[in-house]
């Protein structure tokens, strides 16, 4: 059977379907049913294998376990006789080829833009810190994407409010059934998802304020830094993938309050159910399968990735081999550092210059505008020759050597930026930013313009 188009082609029912296929969402496909009658009844003689071929565009491989997700019939099974492996059984993953209603291509919609967004993320702290989107290869982003579908559907299975009212024998259950989810997977797959678990941890040690300062200037280290019993970081993971990526958007763990429930923390109490939220269970699957359990030492992207880009580099500037922590334009926006406290000498304490600089540069930190205003800066080496000769905006640069670049710069953008907005500065004070009697003087801070290079020694 055949169809004509507007231009009068004869289309094959075949080609229609062909077309169809190739749409990467489920919005796309919805749009070409919506555009043509022909596309229409070609779908509707054949909506279970379009459907499925859409999904798979945008799923690949991890189609069953991001099915199991929306499918899940999420059940309260906390009750001691409840059958520890109830949870476990439940709506295994569909390798077949059912139906996906629409009301599960939604969901499943909303959740792959969690995880391709969470996939980026992983690919510049764990891949390649020189590319903002992700450059995993297939089979990486398939092993990836797989455990995070596994963590997301368990976070919903455990989630983490309302754990407080349980007793002992309920919370056994709970664990029993824990363990009995996380066992229905291979060891394999299982020491990949222990690696996405440890990404998420890393995200979630971030937002705990803990880790905001070395965070990715030493990102390397900062796995093995993640303190492995904190309370805190379990509680925060039971937010899951979703919870990790609007924590790591918005800067803080703040947003997860409707996810959460703080008030045992606020009140110092152990919830026992946030104790060894993932890591519990994995141990007692170690245990039982008799395997040496992953070291905590281990590298982020073990399990996970084949290859690591740049995993060697060193600093354009000093040499420092900092692999992937170093900062690339890629990862400026996470720049762990307040702009403010990098105002050269004094000047950060000068509140005439340092209050108005932080008005004016705040934003930047909860926003994606400061890779672009960092990068804005590298034309000012003109202001800083020969010192910065060479320093390139598409160079790797170590925290150090970023830091140091920040310094000098900063306080000579602010100087032009009042310039340009119709300041005239004062007469120059002879010690420069290095004057110590513009943090008390107000007078003195006021008169003089000490946004300039000392021509004198300190003056106490
Ligand atoms: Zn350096
Ligand atoms: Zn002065």
């Amino acid at each position: 059977m055949s169809m004509s188009t507007h231009h009068g082609l004869p289309l094959d029912d075949d080609i229609v379907d062909r077309i169809m296929t190739f749409c990467s969402t489920f919005g796309t496909l919805k749009s070409t049913i919506l555009v043509s009658k022909a596309f229409y009844r070609v779908f509707q003689t054949r909506p279970k294998s379009i459907t499925r071929a859409v999904a798979y565009n945008i799923f690949g491989p991890a189609l069953p376990q991001a099915l199991r997700v929306v499918r899940y019939p999420y059940h309260d099974y906390t009750s001691p006789s409840d059958d520890p492996v109830a949870m476990a059984e439940a709506c295994p993953e569909d390798h077949t080829h059912s139906f996906i209603t629409v009301e599960e291509q939604e969901k499943l919609q909303e959740n792959s833009k969690v995880v391709a967004a969470l996939e980026d993320v992983y690919s510049v702290i764990n891949k390649d810190r020189t590319s903002k989107t992700s450059v995993l290869t297939s089979d990486e982003s398939w092993r990836f994407r797989r455990a995070m579908y596994r963590i997301m559907l368990y976070c919903n299975q455990f989630p983490g409010s309302g754990f407080i009212q349980y007793d002992d024998e309920s919370i056994e259950n709970i664990r029993k059934q824990r363990t009995a989810v996380l066992s229905e997977y291979s060891t394999n797959e299982l020491l990949q998802l222990h690696s996405a678990v440890k990404f998420l941890r890393r995200i979630f040690f971030n937002l705990s304020g803990i880790g905001v300062f070395y965070f990715l200037c030493h990102s390397a280290l900062v796995a093995d830094a993640v303190p492995r019993d904190s309370i805190l970081i379990d509680a925060l993971l039971s937010a899951g993938p979703s919870g990790a990526l609007r924590g790591w958007e918005a800067r803080t763990y703040g947003v997860l309050e409707d996810d959460i429930d703080f008030e045992p923390f606020e009140n110092d109490e152990e919830n026992p159910l946030f104790v060894g939220y993932l890591s519990l269970p994995l141990e007692n699957i170690w245990t039982a399968r008799d395997i040496t359990p992953p070291k905590e030492d281990e590298p982020v992207s073990k399990w996970i990735l084949d290859q690591v880009n740049g995993a060697n580099d060193t600093c354009s500037q000093c040499s420092h081999p900092g692999g992937l922590s170093l900062y690339t334009e890629a990862n400026w926006q996470r720049f762990p550092v307040f702009l403010t406290n990098l105002l050269k000498g004094h000047l950060k304490r000068n509140p005439t210059i340092a209050q108005p600089f932080f008005a004016a540069t705040s934003h930047l930190v909860n926003a994606d505008a400061l890779g672009p205003f960092i990068g804005d800066l590298f034309p000012l080496t003109a202001h800083t020759a020969p010192a910065f000769d060479g320093w390139e905006r598409t160079g790797s640069y170590c925290f150090a050597c970023l830091t140091k670049f920040l310094e000098e710069h900063l306080w000579v953008w602010w100087l032009e930026e009042r310039i340009k907005s119709g300041w005239t500065p004062p007469e120059n004070c002879w010690y420069g930013w290095n004057c110590r009697t513009q943090t008390h003087k107000q007078s003195h801070a006021d008169t003089k313009n000490h946004l300039c290079a000392p021509i004198k020694g300190d003056p106490v």
